[in-house]
């Protein structure tokens, strides 16, 4: 079949490939290891789970607006307006179905042929995919473990051409874990201002940030970088939603009405049940958030142990989102455990994955060759077990 040009060079989003090949390898009966796909293993706290029942009562089960009922606006904007003292009208908000749903949108509205979209990496591995799905092209500025993949702000002032039209930051980070710097962030943003261009601020991550390091809304630097922010968010990572589909832009009125036009031409509203859940996430009680931070907080501990005992790798200490990044690229050329010699992260990933069952994510679907990503999302048991396959895999 003939198919589209665009179509014809698209890859499988890597994270989703990963945890196919572990679920195929699991359905033979064997026990896999699963680290690969960045989703809470914890189910949606009751009251949210109760709130989409009732709205299943109450009738709300048809169409609603393209980008969502003004309900769940308010709580988008209510919950802005508390956590970053941040003022958005409901006219700047597009609810859609889920944040990478949000990140396509943005980058359709904004994006086509000629167009340069500036990616730091390692970056998340739908950002350089869906960006070439409009036609433009991603520009990859390498971060490196010396600066704790934060993107410097010179590099960036460095690779913005005047094809540029913006930046994709992601803070927290990943895969890297990365939870940038405030004055990094500050000094990005003025080099936003200065040379004109947009960003897109993927803050997904932002409630899942650990002791040591903190997170400030990337439009909280001033009213010139909010004229120049579009902020992508959900409630799939912080409140374990992921199969409810609900992500949002905060963006100027423009930019919005754009999307909701898109949107309406392309999948009408995101789902009317989860819309409803998603207000109880919001506007409910946060205390579900706490108790699941602490838990990735003590399996994130755990993970720092492990990987400090590990031979010849190397990382940075993720100081967010629930991600471990590591360099296994001393342990390529040589036999690892099961005798099979690896050259690339990709190798080493599926001889890891055979010898060991242990399944992780090749970082060469980051951008990032020589390293792989581990999701901590997942039971202490399945960490321990783990890690103590991955330890004897590479300890030969
Ligand atoms: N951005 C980042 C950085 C992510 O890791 C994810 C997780 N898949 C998303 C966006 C999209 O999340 P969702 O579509 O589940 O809301
Ligand atoms: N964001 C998650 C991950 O990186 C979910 C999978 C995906 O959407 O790519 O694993």
């Amino acid at each position: 079949m003939q198919l589209s040009p665009i179509v014809q060079t698209l890859k499988p989003s890597a994270t989703i490939a990963a945890a196919a090949r572990a679920k195929e390898l699991k359905s033979t009966g064997v026990m896999v290891y699963e680290f690969t796909l960045g989703e809470p293993d914890f189910t949606t706290p009751r009251h949210i789970c109760d709130a989409a029942k009732q709205a299943m009562d109450d009738g709300a089960t048809h169409y609603t607006p393209a980008t969502g009922i003004p309900e769940l606006k308010q709580a988008i904007a209510n919950a802005y307006k508390a956590d970053h003292g941040l003022e958005y009208g409901i006219n700047q908000i597009a609810v859609s179905n889920g944040a990478k749903h949000s990140i396509h949108n943005v980058l359709t509205a904004l994006c086509g042929p000629g167009d340069e979209v500036i990616i730091p990496t390692p970056y998340w591995v739908s950002y350089s995919a869906l960006v070439e799905l409009t036609g433009a092209t991603p520009v990859l500025v390498e971060t490196t473990e010396e600066s704790g993949f934060c993107l410097a702000a010179e590099d960036l002032a460095e690779a913005i051409s005047h094809r540029t039209r913006l930046l994709m930051l992601n803070n927290p980070c990943n895969p890297t874990g990365a939870a940038f710097p405030i004055e990094t962030l500050e000094a990005i943003a003025r080099v936003i201002v200065e040379k004109d261009i947009l960003v897109l601020s993927d803050e997904i991550y932002e409630k899942l940030i650990y002791e040591g390091s903190s997170f400030k809304s990337f439009a909280t630097f001033g009213d010139d970088v909010v004229e120049r922010t579009v902020i992508v968010n959900g409630v799939s990572k912080a409140y374990a939603m992921t199969g409810w589909r609900i992500g949002w832009t905060l963006a100027p009125v423009e930019l919005t009405a754009a999307i909701t036009r898109l949107q309406s031409q392309q999948t009408s509203n995101p789902c009317s049940i989860s819309q409803h859940a998603a207000i109880a996430a919001l506007s409910g009680s946060q205390e579900c958030l706490a108790d699941m931070l602490a838990r990735f907080a003590e399996r994130r501990e755990y993970v720092l142990q492990r990987l400090a005992k590990l031979p010849n790798i190397s990382y940075v200490e993720p100081g967010g989102a629930f991600y471990a990044f590591f360099n296994v690229s001393q342990h390529f050329g040589r036999p690892l455990g099961g005798g099979k010699v690896v050259n690339n992260a990709t190798e080493f990933c599926t001889a890891l994955l055979e010898e060991a069952h242990v399944a992780l994510v090749t970082g060469d679907a980051f951008g990032a060759p020589g390293y792989v990503r581990l999701s901590f999302a997942t039971s202490m048991e399945i960490l321990e077990a783990g890690f103590d396959r991955l330890e004897a895999f590479l300890t030969v």
